[in-house]
């Protein structure tokens, strides 16, 4: 018998003597006489921590009177610990596993039996007298692509090859949907070393999968798009290119895309459009492409594109052209409606490749020279444009020393009033004395300037130096006090926010007046920029800054915005001009811009005027000024002081009788 020594049959008085009273032992003895007992406790020990073991036998006289007892007190407390710690580490366990959801399992090896806890069963959607004890119960419901690994794991611990056995696969559940469980479990081996029993454990993982399956899915797109990734899009065009490996024969194309305006949609009217833009743009990819291609995109405004079974050039530019056709419709973004085009490098894949890093490399290439001639189209790749992609590198680099080291020269061209053959102006044009090829025209270098960005502290630079220059002029020369200096602006110029404030410095530094210059950016600026340029040129023409729209005529029709954004002057592109006098109508359209020119009350400029024919035709029209090889060519600034002091009229044939313009 045991007792709990602080049950109410123990009186306890003092630290180490109990009375007993009133047992149920006595009272089966028929002790109910007993008056007392005394119990000892060793000193030191603590009674309410101690459980004891009682056996008792009670004494009688001769006629059977009971007149006490013996009774033997254990301390079984230690004993009694540890059977509640183990009791309790059961239920700790049990509980730990129904807590955790776990269901158990614990296979007879040598049977062949499993059992299954009522939970396991209930993971899988069975009720507890469901399932026999047959293995397969478990196996056979396992994803057939896991099912291997999964008997060679347990096999392998089985077989002391592993020392845990722990397996994450799918088993299908009783609805038919397939769960991802991990499976944990220990073997128990006889002295020969064989395995006799395996137990374990069996968590439902589904939800941590369907977890790490976002993040994978993060990991290898692009969050904004939802496009495929640069991770992914190699990993699956690296699978194309071992398919190609085995199969020569079989062909792909990769596509390389850059969006020609997106950095002037995403300076001027901010990152929200330009990020719908981008949503826009792989919208309409998708749209345009089969199902079956890879559609990524890269970061910025750069997309790839994998096409499988694309054989030749011809069947990859109409494709391209699809592309191009589709991107280029115009977007409405909120209030503002904007356009871009896209330039297009394809590389036709083929299996002397290794990597896929290295075609898409070389479609990179293809579209870099797709924007080197002039964007908005599509190139294929060749070996060779990798010898014209380091130029292009070794040519930025040269300029940017040239730049700091005072290649670059300011040269300049007269604007001539066509009445009297005076220059009235004169535009500032940038040059680069190469240390070995000599003086070159932005022709050769303005592409890369344009797309290394070095074309915004080069402008800056023409136009302090022009400043500078002309003010010099008017001190030193009585002829050029009028004189006015027209300055090209880069696109990405007025977009920088304090581009009003550094004109201003300039000019206060040049100590040129405000009136003095003008200012020469092109149709195109005008509609890529629209919103930020309006507002740096609104603030500079109230300082008397003046506007010229360059090259008039070639880019969109930007009538709208020249009616949102006062020009000054209009400059007729060149190409109008030299088509002047081959046929009438070529002179009509020219008429028709001065025309359009004066009734917005500018000026025009007829760019490019190389003979005198195109001269009078221009005086006939009314043309305000003429700029171009007829005057003069672009000459340094020495050439030029020297022309303009001699003050000689540089067109002096007569002039036909002028023709009042049609309204
Ligand atoms: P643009 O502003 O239209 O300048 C006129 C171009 O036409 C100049 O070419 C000039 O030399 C050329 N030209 C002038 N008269 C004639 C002619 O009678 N016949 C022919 N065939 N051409 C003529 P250039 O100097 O090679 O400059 C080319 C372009 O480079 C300029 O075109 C301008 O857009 C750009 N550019 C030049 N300097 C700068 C600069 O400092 N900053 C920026 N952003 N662009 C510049
Ligand atoms: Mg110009
Ligand atoms: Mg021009």
């Amino acid at each position: 018998q045991s007792a709990n020594p602080t049950s109410p049959f123990w009186n306890r008085d003092q630290q180490t003597k109990y009375h007993v009273h009133d047992l149920p032992l006595f009272h089966a003895m028929g002790g109910n006489t007993v008056q007392e007992m005394e119990l000892f406790i060793p000193p030191g020990l603590t009674p309410l921590e101690r459980w004891l073991s009682i056996t008792a036998r009670p004494l009688r006289d001769a006629q059977g009177r009971l007149t006490g007892a013996v009774a033997v007190v254990r301390d079984i407390s230690d004993a009694k610990r540890a059977e509640l710690a183990l009791r309790e580490s059961e239920e700790r366990y049990a509980l730990a596993a129904r807590g955790a959801n776990d269901g158990l399992w614990d296979w007879d090896l040598r049977s062949n039996q499993v059992h299954f806890s009522p939970r396991w069963k209930a993971m899988l959607g069975f009720t507890e007298d469901e399932l026999t004890t047959n293995p397969d119960e478990w196996f056979q419901r396992v994803h057939p692509d896991d099912i291997e690994r999964l008997t060679t794991g347990l096999a392998a611990h089985q077989h002391r090859l592993d020392s845990h056995f722990e397996y994450e696969y799918r088993i299908q559940h009783r609805d038919g949907v397939y769960r991802w469980m991990l499976s944990r479990g220990l073997a128990v081996w006889d002295d020969m070393g064989r395995a006799l029993r395996m137990a374990g454990s069996q968590t439902d993982i589904t939800v941590r999968k369907q977890f790490e399956e976002q993040l994978l899915h993060a990991a290898l797109h692009d969050s904004l798009t939802g496009l495929p990734n640069r991770a992914l899009f190699l990993d699956r065009l690296g699978q194309v290119l071992n398919h190609t490996h085995r199969n020569p024969n079989y062909r792909f194309a990769v596509f390389f895309l850059d969006l020609d305006r997106f950095k002037v949609i995403n300076d001027s009217l901010g990152h929200a459009v330009g990020d719908q833009l981008l949503i826009t743009i792989a919208n309409r990819l998708r749209e345009c492409l089969r199902p079956g291609d890879t559609i990524a995109r890269l970061g910025g405004d750069e997309f790839t594109v994998l096409l499988e079974g694309v054989h030749d050039a011809q069947a990859a530019h109409e494709i391209a052209e699809r592309i191009q056709r589709t991107l280029a419709a115009p977007l409405h973004l909120g209030e503002q409606q904007v356009y871009t085009t896209t330039s297009i490098g394809i590389l036709l894949g083929h299996s002397e490749y290794h990597t896929a890093a290295e075609i898409v490399r070389d479609a990179d290439i293809a579209m870099y020279q797709a924007k080197m001639k002039g964007k908005a189209r599509a190139v294929v790749f060749d070996p060779t444009m990798h010898i014209k992609v380091v130029s292009h590198l070794q040519m930025e680099s040269e300029l940017r020393t040239a730049l700091e080291e005072g290649q670059l020269r300011v040269h300049y061209q007269p604007i001539v009033a066509l009445d009297t053959g005076q220059i009235e102006g004169v535009e500032a044009l940038v040059r680069w004395q190469h240390p070995q090829q000599g003086l070159l025209t932005p022709g050769s270098f303005l592409a890369v300037a344009e797309e290394s960005g070095l074309i915004v502290p080069i402008s800056w630079w023409v136009l302090r130096e022009a400043c500078q220059q002309l003010h010099i002029w008017q001190q030193e020369i009585p002829a050029a006090q009028a004189l006015w200096v027209s300055v090209n602006l880069a696109p990405q110029q007025l977009a920088e926010t304090d581009a009003v404030t550094t004109i201003r410095t300039i000019l206060q530094e040049s100590g040129l007046a405000p009136t003095c210059l003008k200012l020469e950016i092109t149709e195109h600026t005008l509609v890529e920029y629209g919103e930020a340029t309006a507002q740096a040129i609104a603030k500079l023409r109230q300082d008397g800054v003046q506007l010229c729209i360059d090259d008039f005529g070639t880019g969109y029709s930007s009538l709208s915005y020249l009616h949102l954004l006062p020009a000054d002057v209009l400059k007729i592109d060149r190409s109008f001009i030299s088509r002047m006098g081959e046929r009438t109508d070529r002179t009509e359209i020219v008429h028709t811009i001065i025309a359009l020119a004066r009734a917005l009350g500018m000026k025009a400029v007829a760019e490019g005027t190389e003979t005198a024919t195109q001269a009078d035709e221009l005086r006939r029209v009314a043309c305000d000024f003429g700029q171009g090889w007829l005057f003069s060519k672009p000459v340094d600034a020495e050439a030029l002081a020297k022309l303009v002091r001699t003050g000689h009229s540089l067109f002096t044939t007569p002039a036909p009788v002028m023709e009042p313009l049609a309204a």
